[in-house]
Order: structure tokens, then C-alpha cells, then sequence
């Protein structure tokens, strides 16, 4: 009896054995059958190691401004003081500034504006600044537009500038709100204009108050920098006010030069 009982429980043990087994392979290939599933959408997810730049590479700079050009220094040792968006009733004003202290600037004037106040125009080339393209009428999208439009209305506004002083040289465009395209600075080029951008931008227009216009601006400028301020395009007091200290601290250390008309 206890031997039959034995066989029984042998036959017992197999059996459940094998039904064990065969559980585990099942489940064995569940697992093989999900991680083979899974397994194309899992493998991208892992990030291949990618080699950093070439060191021959170099630093990362943005292509496109490079390509483009943009004149951002005076290319010698002068600082120059660049002045946007006028002429405005806050023209004479700045003009004034710049005339107590002896300094010449680079006025980079709207065509509307140049039309509706000539005299402001011919002040500025009277006093010995230079003078620079800056769209007829704030066109911050104008680098979108056809090459015929793009030149149409750089042309315009220097029509309107010699409308009011007839051969006065105007060798610079400087695009509205800095948003340069390729093919604005082609055109300008081929109106024999540089592309004129800034190396120092104290955001005068935003009015942050006279005292942080002038810390900004000194704080910021180095030999050659040009240096990005507003006589028009609203209240300019701050700017106005700012520019004495400005003018007192940089002179010290630079030459504050206009732009040179010829190039
Ligand atoms: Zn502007």
C-alpha cells in the first residue's frame, strides 16, 4: 500500500511538475512576445550617444546675422551715438545736446517723418551728422517683402531725404526693430547702403528711466561699440535727459565719432 501510495504521489509531483513548467514557459513567452512588441517603439526612445561639435567645429554662433554682415562697431576705436525712429519734435532737442558738447551723431530717420519735417532733415546734415535709412514708415516686416518693395520704399525714403538736402549722403539703413533679412541687407547694398545694427541697446523706448538709459549705455560700451538710443517714435525726455551723463562718461574713454559717410 505504501509503495502504490508513493507511485501515486510521484505521478503527482510529474504532473504538477509539468504543468509548472509549462506555466513558466508560457509566461516566459508573454514577456518575450511583449519586449518584442514594445521593442520598436523603446529602441529610438534610448538617445544614441551623439559626439558633441568637433572642437574644429567651434563655438555655436547664430549663421544667419554672420552671413548677413551687420555692421554692429565703427570698425576703429570711436564710439558712435546712433538715434532712431525721428525726425520728431524731440529731434532739436537732441540736437541741441549734441551741439553744447561738441559731438556728432548718426540719425537713422523715417521717410514719413523725413517728408513731413525737411528742416529737421537739413539740420541734421547742417551740424554735420550722418545720416541713415530707416524705412518710410517703421515697417517692422519690411525684410519680408519683395525685393520691389523693399527697395521701393528704401528708395522712397531716401527721396524724401533729398527732397529736403538734394545729394546728401545717405550710406546706412538700419531695418526696423533689427529684424534683418538677407534679402533686406541685399538691397540696401545695391542702394549702396550698409546694414547698420548696434553692439548696444539700453531699450530707451521701453522709459526705464534716465538713470538706467545712461548706467545701461556706460556699463555696456566698449571701443568701437555703436550704440543704439531714440529721438523719435514718442516721449524721448528719458533719453534727453540720460544723454549729458552719457555723453560726460563715455567721452573720457572714447572718441564719440558719427558713422563716416564714406565706405
Ligand atoms: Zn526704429
Amino acid at each position: 500500500m505504501a509503495q502504490r501510495r508513493s507511485h501515486g504521489l510521484i505521478a503527482l509531483l510529474a504532473i504538477s511538475l509539468t504543468l509548472a513548467m509549462s506555466a513558466c514557459t508560457g509566461a516566459r513567452d508573454d514577456d518575450a512576445a511583449a519586449a518584442a512588441s514594445e521593442s520598436p517603439s523603446v529602441v529610438p526612445v534610448i538617445p544614441s550617444p551623439t559626439p558633441s561639435a568637433s572642437p574644429s567645429v567651434g563655438p555655436t554662433v547664430k549663421p544667419v546675422p554672420e552671413k548677413m554682415n551687420l555692421q554692429r562697431t565703427t570698425g576703429f576705436g570711436g564710439v558712435a551715438l546712433t538715434f532712431d525712429d525721428g525726425p520728431s519734435a524731440w529731434t532739436p532737442k537732441v540736437l541741441d545736446a549734441l551741439k553744447a558738447r561738441g559731438v556728432k551723431a548718426t540719425f537713422c530717420v523715417i521717410g514719413s517723418q523725413a517728408a513731413a519735417h525737411p528742416d529737421l532733415i537739413r539740420r541734421i546734415v547742417a551740424e554735420g551728422h550722418t545720416l541713415c535709412n530707416h524705412s518710410w514708415n517703421h515697417e517692422f516686416k519690411l525684410g519680408t517683402w519683395s525685393t520691389a518693395k523693399i527697395r521701393s520704399n528704401m528708395q522712397r525714403t531716401n527721396d524724401a531725404i533729398h527732397a529736403a538736402v538734394p545729394g546728401a549722403p545717405i550710406k546706412y539703413f538700419r531695418h526696423p526693430g533689427g529684424n534683418w533679412t538677407l534679402a533686406a541687407v541685399k538691397v540696401a547694398r545695391s542702394l549702396g547702403m550698409s546694414p547698420l545694427h548696434w553692439a548696444v541697446d539700453p531699450q530707451d523706448w521701453r522709459r526705464p528711466g534716465a538713470g538706467t538709459i545712461a548706467n545701461r549705455v556706460i556699463r555696456a560700451t566698449r571701443s568701437g561699440s555703436v550704440v543704439l538710443m531714440h529721438d523719435g517714435g514718442g516721449d524721448r525726455s528719458q533719453t534727453l535727459a540720460a544723454l549729458p551723463r552719457i555723453i560726460s562718461t563715455l567721452r573720457a574713454k572714447y572718441k564719440l565719432v558719427r558713422l563716416p559717410d564714406a565706405l
